[in-house]
């Protein structure tokens, strides 16, 4: 949305991709065309668009190509913590890693002309703690480019076939190769060494990014800033041999300061191994550093302690003698999701029957906590369709197969599985709840609503309009209003007794979404209440369907709403088993 942003005011085209595979393709076409582009997704994103990265690195660049890929240590909201450095040792490509928002900022700008002078798509590397890191950043004038768009059509470059990428691998090779000599001299990587020594040694340390930032801390912490030898790498791949061999060469002790795996450690003992230095330095990595989780400045200063012989003692944290109650994350009052969860948990318990829900990445996710409880699989980005193939195959008819994922992860990577799915005739039901925007990332626009990244009007795409394309026969899609729980139920066990592959679209807008137009326009909610002579604090409200608008006072033994939170979707007034819900005012 930032870049967005800057559209009107620069010549800048920017879309939101459907998914990060088209996302990279679309910047890579720009960079055929001679345009300098760039891509931007978390970690597993690039997993989606590794088929078209890897090979992109062979057929190299002419506008200049970055990818940002932003990792996750300590998994805040992604479903693993790998490390996306590895993906630059893997497909042969540079990768960039900045320390500061400042850095981050000038290496991007290098990162282009770097991608064009080496023919290379750029990897740009951040983790979660730089990206939500603010400082002021001072900018530098911004260059008018007279560089023409334009394709070169050159069948021998740009089409991926053996006779072409088979020599292209080949100067793949050289040109990392290159790369690695002149890596001694990129702007952005700096080696600081020292002779004094700490208890009768000299250390050395390496580190990147933002561990890179936590380090120098550490190390003024300690006030041992002068007494090391430091190598910052903003460059993690290929490494500055020369910088390591001087570093190596001038110390006792080298600890790697490195987030996540020991890529820079193994390198790093290979070359001692290549440079005869084994008995010479000491190489340590993951046996002071943790490999899991997010590098704090705490451990740092601890590990750094250790590792030097420095007397240091971490303070310890009081203890405070209270409970605090678990607040597991939760959707958002009204929010349609939990709507559909309520109906599929009604009927599977009126036919008693038991669902296998193969659940996908979205706010819906969070059906997989209390009080809901309902997403019984989940894996990946579309993964809910996928599992089920295979559930389908293998379950006996008394349980139903279920896949439950929302309107933007079904265009991202759920059209393939459902595919598949009708075409090997793989019984299951599908729920694609359709709120119309891409809520757990920010709420960006996708093909559901139409709107672009820019808020223009794109083509708005039905889902039912697409499963019908897929081959589901139009008995078999049912589409109904979310907030209608009569009506939904109804539809819902229609679904459940139908056969083959079937889908099933609530639909209603993502309700924070709802809440900014409600805002903007100013549109009057329903007020709803809890009648108290009504309510026999049964907690079915708050227990077992969970919308956190919903209080319970455990002295009166009575609910009742915080008006702040409710957005008058009068759903309780449906789940509640002796109508207590009811509107005072519409
Ligand atoms: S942001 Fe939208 S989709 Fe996500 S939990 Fe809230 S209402 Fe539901
Ligand atoms: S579900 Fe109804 S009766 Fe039960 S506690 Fe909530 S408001 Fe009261
Ligand atoms: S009307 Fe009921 S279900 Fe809807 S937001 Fe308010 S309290 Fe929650």
């Amino acid at each position: 949305p930032n870049v967005a942003k800057c559209v009107p005011y620069h010549p800048i085209k920017a879309e939101w991709s459907v998914n990060e595979k088209v996302a990279f393709e679309c910047a890579y076409g720009g960079s055929m065309a001679n345009v300098r582009s760039v891509a931007v997704m978390k970690h597993v994103g690039l997993n989606v668009a590794s088929d078209s990265f890897m090979t992109a690195c062979y057929h190299g660049v002419r506008g200049g190509m970055v990818v940002i890929s932003a990792d996750d240590p300590n998994q805040f909201s992604s479903q693993n913590e790998q490390d996306n450095r590895y993906y630059g040792l893997h497909a042969l490509a540079p990768v960039f890693e900045p320390s500061t928002p400042q850095e981050a900022k000038d290496m991007i700008k290098y990162a282009f002309d770097f991608s064009e002078k080496n023919n290379s798509v750029v990897l740009f590397r951040t983790t979660t703690r730089l990206n939500h890191g603010r400082a002021d950043v001072e900018f530098g004038e911004i260059n008018k480019s007279d560089r023409e768009p334009g394709f070169d059509w050159d069948r021998n470059r740009w089409v991926c076939v053996p006779s072409n990428t088979r020599p292209q691998r080949t100067d793949l090779l050289r040109r990392m190769e290159k790369m690695t000599e002149e890596a001694d001299d990129f702007p952005f990587n700096k080696l600081t060494l020292s002779e004094e020594k700490i208890n009768g040694k000299r250390f050395g340390f390496v580190a990147t990014g933002i561990t890179y930032s936590h380090l120098l801390d550490a190390m003024n912490f300690h006030g041992i800033k002068d007494k090391v030898s430091i190598l910052k790498l903003g460059l993690v791949n290929p490494l500055p041999r020369k910088m390591l061999k001087k570093l190596m060469t001038s110390i006792d002790e080298l600890l790697i300061v490195e987030e996540l795996e020991p890529i820079f450690e193994e390198q790093c003992k290979a070359f001692a191994f290549d440079w005869n230095l084994g008995d010479k330095i000491k190489i340590h990595g993951k046996d002071f550093i943790p490999q899991q989780g997010e590098l704090k400045p705490e451990t740092i200063i601890t590990q750094i302690a250790k590792f030097t012989g420095i007397d240091y003692n971490p303070p310890e944290l009081p203890s405070l003698d209270i409970s605090v109650p678990p607040r597991l994350p939760q959707m958002c009052p009204a929010c349609s999701h939990r709507n559909i969860y309520w109906v599929m948990k009604e009927v599977s318990k009126k036919y008693k029957m038991k669902f296998i829900n193969n659940n996908d990445i979205g706010c819906y996710s969070l059906g997989v906590n209390k009080p809901l409880e309902i997403a019984d699989t989940a894996l990946c980005m579309g993964g809910s369709i996928g599992m089920a193939n295979g559930f389908a195959k293998i379950t006996p008819k008394d349980i139903l197969v279920t896949a439950f994922l929302g309107d933007s992860t079904f265009f991202h990577s759920g059209v393939a599985p459902l595919i598949n799915a009708v075409y090997n005739k793989n019984d299951m039901l599908i729920i694609i709840s359709d709120n119309s925007f891409t809520s757990m990332t920010g709420g960006q626009n996708n093909p559901s609503n139409g709107k672009t990244l820019t808020d223009e009007v794109g083509t708005r795409i039905l889902i039912e309009d697409v499963v019908k394309g897929c081959g589901v026969p139009e008995e078999n899609i049912w589409v109904h209003e979310a907030y209608d729980m009569e009506g939904l139920r109804e539809k819902f066990e229609q679904a459940v007794k139908a056969k083959g592959v079937r889908v099933f679209i609530p639909r209603h807008m993502c309700s924070l979404q709802e809440l900014r137009l409600i805002k903007k326009n100013k549109i009057k909610l329903p007020v709803i209440k809890v009648d108290q002579d009504l309510c026999i604090g049964c907690q079915i409200c708050v227990r077992q369907f969970g919308c956190p608008a919903i209080n319970f006072d455990y002295e009166m033994r009575k609910a009742y709403i915080d008006q702040k939170q409710c957005r008058g979707c009068k759903t309780c007034i449906y789940i509640c088993p002796s109508k207590a819900f009811h509107v005072v005012d519409e």
